[in-house]
């Protein structure tokens, strides 16, 4: 399971790829996908309660360096997922990986391919990419 690729996975989503084959059944079950994965971590917090959310406004010192910035970025989310919210935050997002392969598969994009544009990407951004 952990030598999987992208490109095998992209393929066997193709193959699966027979009721919703259309673009736009794949883009719009593409965005409820990434709703649904919303939604599963806000029922973490109003539901079961495992993760709170505490948010505000990130003050960071005018002096501090960028490894400073990294180690101060609060993720406003304290606790820990409980079983059963980190199987269904899972499931959610295995559904929304595999409507974004679908949507390599129809387009004749290669997963693969972005995800290793992206890995260099990010490795030439280091530090500099604080999104
Ligand atoms: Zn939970």
């Amino acid at each position: 399971m952990a030598d999987l690729s992208c490109g095998e996975f992209q393929e066997t989503v193709s193959e699966y790829l027979v009721r919703h084959r259309s673009v736009l059944d794949v883009m719009s079950k593409l965005q409820e996908a990434g709703a649904r994965v919303n939604r599963a971590v806000a029922k973490s917090v109003t539901s079961c309660g495992c993760l709170e959310v505490s948010a505000q406004k990130q003050k960071f010192p005018e002096n501090a360096t960028l490894a400073d910035l990294k180690r101060m970025i609060n993720s406003h989310i304290s606790g820990e997922l409980c079983p059963e919210c980190r199987e269904a935050l899972e499931t959610e997002l295995g559904q929304m990986l595999f409507y974004i392969a679908a949507l390599c598969a129809i387009t004749g994009l290669d997963l693969d391919e972005i995800m290793m544009k992206e890995h260099d990407r990010l490795r030439m951004l280091g530090l500099f990419n604080l999104t």
